[in-house]
């Protein structure tokens, strides 16, 4: 899968795209992701990016002109699938769209920073607008690499073990089960006692059992 960021500030991004599962993801090269600043395609002396609202107001807005300068440039090589703009008011991201997400070669992913982006780049140059939830960050950086993280780890052969992404809450509307690692008894608080059974039939109804149960407590999915 191909990646592409259009960020004004690249650092936000580096963390959390270049350690970990997604990572290593890019180093098995599972996932190309590339981080486009920017300020490389203002035609300001500056490198301006942002300009004052039209009809006045506070905050600074992205401004059109190197946003289009970017995704056209990037479109001379690339056809994506989807040209994303992050955004609160945008559908709120859940596993569906990430599988969904998953499914398709080549992103584009636009991040807004201060009080947005000029309506004009959403309206004629955005496919598909997504939210990871209902409040207001700074910056769409963030959000990207939340995107970025519930795609990339559903890619084949980036999770050793496929199946434990599969068995995750959310998929197959359930919560997920719960878990445990050693010491078995740790100051007393011990691990359930099927775990160590070794009979992997009653550890699987055990497990499905545990997140029926979950599901119910926290009445997710009813
Ligand atoms: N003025 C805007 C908010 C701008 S916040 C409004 O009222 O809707 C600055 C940027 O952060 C946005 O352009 C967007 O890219 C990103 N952002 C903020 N909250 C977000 C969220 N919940 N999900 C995804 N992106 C978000």
């Amino acid at each position: 899968m191909r990646i592409d960021i259009i960020t004004c500030l690249p650092e936000i991004l580096k963390g959390p795209l270049d350690t970990s599962i997604i990572g290593r993801a890019q180093n098995k090269g599972k996932v190309n992701i590339r981080i486009h600043n920017l300020r490389d395609y203002s035609t300001n002396k500056h490198k301006k990016v942002d300009d004052y609202p039209y009809g006045g107001g506070g905050g600074m807005i992205l401004s059109i002109e190197p946003i289009v300068n970017c995704i056209e440039y990037l479109q001379k090589e690339i056809k994506y699938d989807e040209i994303i703009y992050m955004s609160p008011d945008g559908e709120i991201l859940n596993q569906n769209i990430a599988n969904n997400l998953s499914l398709k070669e080549k992103i584009l992913i636009l991040c807004g920073h201060y009080k947005g982006i000029d309506e004009r780049i959403r309206e004629n140059f955005i496919t598909r607008e997504i939210s990871i939830g209902e409040y207001v960050l700074s910056g769409g950086e963030l959000a990207s690499a939340v995107l970025i993280d519930v795609v990339v780890r559903l890619l084949p052969g980036v999770l050793s073990n496929i199946s434990s992404a599969l068995t995750d809450t959310f998929q197959d509307n359930l919560v997920g089960c719960s878990e445990y690692t050693r010491p078995y008894n740790f100051r007393g608080l011990r691990v359930p006692k099927v775990l160590l059974s070794g009979d992997f039939e009653k550890i699987s109804a055990w497990r499905q059992n545990c997140s029926l149960d979950k599901t119910k407590k926290r009445k997710m999915f009813l």
